[in-house]
């Protein structure tokens, strides 16, 4: 199987929020996509680990906020690739209440849709769920939505590990993917280079291992990778990635 035949498909990115009671939560999701127009009808696709997911199933609503395309990685971080279970994304964003009080995020976003949950599909990793529009609104005829192909292309964005279009590096032991893998101390009386993690995301840069899908070989100090090396994860700069422990 080519994956890179994977990498034709088209997607928006969105973000969906949903909350149980006063607990607000919302993640990134490039599946999104209108189903019917009468009655009008939206289906997405959620991570069965994702927090928001299990709020959706309690509360039946959802909101799906359009992102514009003039966004960085800094917004896109804390949605895309940090979980609510361990932060609250919802502290630092604008936002407003829907008509179910579903919670809809305002910034970075051209419209937004409030659904109210229909049915849903198991895909094994994903659920599908299809939600009836309650209320819309368009906030900017502007600017334009954010495609997946800008997002990775431009903003050099990744896919995080529960996206649906996520594909796992192909070589064992150097995905990467598993963000707090490391606590950046080496054996006892083996002092080595610092590990550093990226602060967007949580991958951490092992120089024991390099990053040779970047061309960073084993045993590169994270201090000699070129400037122009992104994180493999989120895609944001070294200037995101801070040292573990001092030498
Ligand atoms: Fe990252």
């Amino acid at each position: 199987m080519d994956i890179q035949a994977f990498f034709k498909v088209t997607y928006g990115l969105y973000l969906i929020s949903s909350m149980d009671g006063e607990s607000y939560n919302g993640h990134i999701s490039n599946t999104v996509f209108q189903v019917s127009a009468k009655p009008a009808r939206f289906a997405i696709a959620s991570h069965k680990d994702n927090l928001t997911t299990e709020y959706i199933r309690k509360s039946k609503v959802f909101s799906i906020s359009v992102l514009q395309e003039d966004i960085d990685m800094d917004f896109i971080g804390p949605w895309g690739f940090q979980s609510g279970k361990d932060i609250d994304k919802f502290l630092a964003v604008n936002f407003k209440r829907g008509k179910s009080g579903v919670p809809i995020v305002l910034d970075k976003s051209i419209a937004w849709f409030e659904c109210e949950l229909l049915e849903e599909t198991d895909t094994g990793s994903h659920i599908i769920f299809i939600g009836k529009v309650l209320d819309a609104q368009l906030l900017d005829d502007k600017k334009l939505p954010l495609t997946y192909t800008y997002y990775r292309d431009v903003i050099k964005g990744r896919s995080p590990e529960n996206a649906p279009t996520y594909i796992e590096r192909e070589k064992p032991g150097e995905t990467g993917l598993s963000a707090d893998t490391g606590n950046g101390e080496s054996k006892k009386g083996t002092p080595g280079p610092a590990k550093y993690k990226c602060t967007v995301c949580g991958y951490v840069y092992d120089p024991a291992q390099g990053d040779p899908p970047a061309g960073i070989p084993p045993g590169t100090p994270f201090e000699e990778i070129p400037g122009n090396w992104t994180c493999p994860v989120c895609g944001v700069q070294k200037i995101d990635f801070k040292a573990l422990r001092e030498n």
